[in-house]
């Protein structure tokens, strides 16, 4: 693990040096950005980027421009020693974790990549700036790791059509490559906040992947169906209080209205106690 980015830079070029050696004349090197406290999620996308390249770099950095004022910056699970541990077990030595101020020698940056419409829309309505913020950091991955590919999950789904939107718009020379979400046995999807949640909170939790089977239930009966069904879920549910709820098409991350045929992806956001949630899941609406 390094948190300075020359050194990781020379543990790449090593590590490409070595694959070349070795008698892989183009080694792909796969990026996995990440904030750290790692689990079964995230380590699926490091299973995947082992499959889709032949080196591995894990980034860790709970990055401070996507976080707004009153957001969870400062109590965000740090686990680093474990993290570390962990990659090593998955064979991932190369790992990223660079402090605030090697990220931001100037406290802030001054140029950022802006996400534009479909950055203001859902997670970024609720969280100004997070996507600008988001993106920046992830274009600084970019040119600090110089991946072939980057790997995301699809559980943050507005965050994976924003990257894969700046790869396109930008011609930035990286594969993006997206990992279904990942969930408990009894369907709550895998995320780093979940340790925030206590046991009746988790519980509660729980409605926001109920109400995503109950709007697959109802995929052949249109999206105003589907929509109806996830809402009733959700409205059983008082402990939880929902941000959005929402079906989009995921070419262009903008709600369907019925009639409407063909793929779409159910949104959903909670607030359960203090801790915020996301969930999704892509259905084909007829
Ligand atoms: P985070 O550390 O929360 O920023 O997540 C790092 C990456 O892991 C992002 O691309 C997330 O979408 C992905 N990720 C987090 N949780 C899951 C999950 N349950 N299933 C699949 N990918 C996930």
């Amino acid at each position: 693990m390094t948190d300075s980015i020359i050194t990781i830079r020379a543990q790449i070029a090593d590590a490409r040096r070595a694959a070349v050696q070795g008698g892989i004349d183009f080694p792909r090197v796969v990026l996995v950005p990440t904030m750290g406290a790692l689990h079964d999620g995230h380590l699926t996308l490091v299973d995947e980027a082992k499959k889709l390249g032949d080196i591995v770099v894990v980034s860790i950095f709970v990055n401070p421009l996507q976080f707004g004022p009153n957001e969870d910056l400062s109590t965000y699970p740090r686990t680093l020693d474990a993290d570390v541990a962990q990659l090593a077990d998955r064979g991932v030595s190369l790992v990223f974790a660079p402090t605030p101020a090697e990220m931001y020698p100037d406290g802030d940056v001054s140029t950022r990549v802006v996400a534009g419409d479909a950055g203001s829309t859902f997670e970024g309505r609720t969280r100004p700036g997070h996507f600008d913020g988001m993106l920046t950091v992830v274009s600084k991955l970019f040119h600090i790791v110089s991946p072939d590919v980057a790997v995301f999950g699809e559980k943050d789904r507005q965050q994976l059509f924003l990257v894969k939107r700046m790869v396109r718009d930008l011609n930035v020379p990286v594969e993006v490559h997206g990992v279904p979400i990942v969930r408990a046995e009894d369907g709550l999807a895998l995320s780093s906040r979940n340790a925030f949640l206590s046991d009746a909170e988790r519980r509660s939790a729980l409605t926001l992947s109920r109400a995503l089977e109950a709007a697959a239930s109802a995929q052949d009966n249109g999206i105003d169906a589907v929509l109806s069904a996830a809402q009733s879920v959700l409205d059983a549910e008082p402990t939880i209080d929902l941000d959005y709820l929402a079906a989009v098409d995921p070419a262009t991350f903008t709600p369907v209205t019925s009639p409407y045929a063909g793929s779409s992806v159910v949104l959903v956001a909670a607030r359960v106690g203090a801790t915020r949630l996301i969930d999704n899941r892509t259905l084909a609406v007829s």
